[in-house]
């Protein structure tokens, strides 16, 4: 791996000063910041070739849709997935479990069917089954957690049952950073043959995917929270059941013919990619991952590591300092209280420190209701940052602290 000053110059914004404060950036759990190169990438279309893809004859169409088609060749083969036509780009997480939601509910879900999905999800992982349950008469089954902010295992065997039509669960959870257990609970649901659907919105950035070993039905993504740009995503799904599944949205590219009394699809993956796609995004998302294997997902997750019990170390070392979400198996964010202090206010005083946290509830309201709490203070780390960087953490979240007594 590179030195981590190698490393953090391929991010051209981490330089930046914030109220004149070096910027310490710990929010990667709701975004992460982009290395120059994706930038480039993202420039290159507009300035070079851009024109929309799959429709041209002329060479920038030809060049905008060949480097769109590597692009997915490329998250093809960073997840390991069998096929490219397995390889479907969206805008985001939201934009996949909304789009399986709604099409798996259409061809599948009947009165009195359950879907299961686990207490530590992210909003994007919840709202989209209650949609789709409202819409199918079906039920939403939620598997509890512990006070380690674990999923019970034992509970979800007991929620599987023949009325079980599909399962989906985040590989980590944003708000305790919690690493689910997901062998078991794929060769639990396949042994009855139900389908799994991960949420990988904060998993594909901390480690090695590989959708053979995983064998997940369908696993999703968000490109901005793996270094490439707003508004690209990934939906994967396994091409036995995307190639029975019916398309979530209509209209240019995922046809095959139209006429007014019938219109027949477009093959894999087109069915799923109607109107114009954000290439430009899908391209520089390429670049982006293109970006990690160089970088070493490896050595990307031993750092993750070493700065996650770094940072456990010295925040637990403060007084009045609780933290939530203490499983052995974490990614690299830890979610905390101080006591008697808002989180609003502990994250506004640290952000004119210079040190960018996310307070609130991230998303999971659910998560929040279960320790009885209106929020944390997260500080969510990736390989770019640094001890340095913690130990400005700890001498800021002590003033803050300081500020209250
Ligand atoms: N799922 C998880 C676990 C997340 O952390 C997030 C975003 O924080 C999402 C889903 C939604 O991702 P997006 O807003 O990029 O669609």
């Amino acid at each position: 791996m590179k030195d981590i000053s190698e490393i953090r110059a391929d991010f051209p914004i981490l330089d930046r000063k914030v109220y004149e404060k070096q910027l310490v950036y710990f929010d990667n759990g709701a975004t992460t910041q982009k290395p120059q190169c994706v930038i480039d990438a993202m420039n290159d279309v507009y300035t070079t070739y851009n024109s929309n893809i799959h429709r041209g004859v002329h060479l920038l169409s030809d060049l905008s849709s060949e480097a769109y088609e590597n692009a997915r060749e490329t998250v093809r083969s960073f997840i390991n997935a069998e096929k490219k036509e397995e390889i479907i780009f969206t805008s985001g997480t939201t934009g996949s479990i909304n789009g399986i939601a709604f099409s798996f509910g259409e061809r599948y879900i009947n009165t009195g069917d359950e879907i299961i999905i686990s207490h530590l999800e992210h909003h994007a992982n919840i709202v989209p089954w209650q949609m789709m349950c409202e819409r199918k008469g079906a039920l939403l089954r939620v598997i509890p957690i512990n006070d380690k902010g674990e999923i019970i295992i034992g509970e979800y065997l007991k929620l599987l049952s023949s009325k079980t039509k599909l399962v989906s669960v985040s590989q980590a959870s944003n708000a305790l950073g919690t690493i689910t257990p997901l062998n078991d609970i794929i060769s639990a649901a396949h042994e009855i043959n139900v389908p799994v659907l991960v949420d990988g919105a904060q998993g594909v950035q901390h480690g090695n995917v590989d959708m053979k070993k995983l064998d997940c039905d369908f696993y999703v993504f968000s490109g901005h929270k793996i270094y490439g740009p707003a508004g690209t995503g990934v939906l994967y799904g396994k091409e036995k059941w995307l190639s029975e599944l019916p398309p979530f949205q209509g209209g240019g590219d995922m046809v095959d013919k139209v006429t007014f009394a019938k219109t027949t699809y477009n093959v894999l993956p087109f069915k799923f990619e109607a109107g114009t796609m954000n290439y430009p995004g899908a391209i520089a998302l390429g670049r982006a991952l293109n970006y990690v294997t160089e970088t070493g997902r490896e050595a990307i997750a031993l750092r993750e590591k070493s700065l996650l019990s770094y940072a456990t170390k010295r925040l637990s070392e403060i007084d009045g300092l609780k933290i939530f979400g203490t499983s052995d198996s974490k990614i690299s964010t830890i979610s905390f209280l101080l006591k008697n202090i808002h989180p609003y206010d502990a994250g506004m005083i640290l952000d004119k420190m210079g040190i960018a946290v996310r307070t609130g509830t991230h998303c999971a309201q659910p998560v929040m209701d279960y320790f009885g709490i209106d929020g944390t203070i997260r500080a969510s780390l990736c390989f770019y940052n640094t001890n340095e960087e913690i130990d400005s953490l700890v001498a800021g979240v002590n003033k803050v602290i300081s500020m209250f007594s």
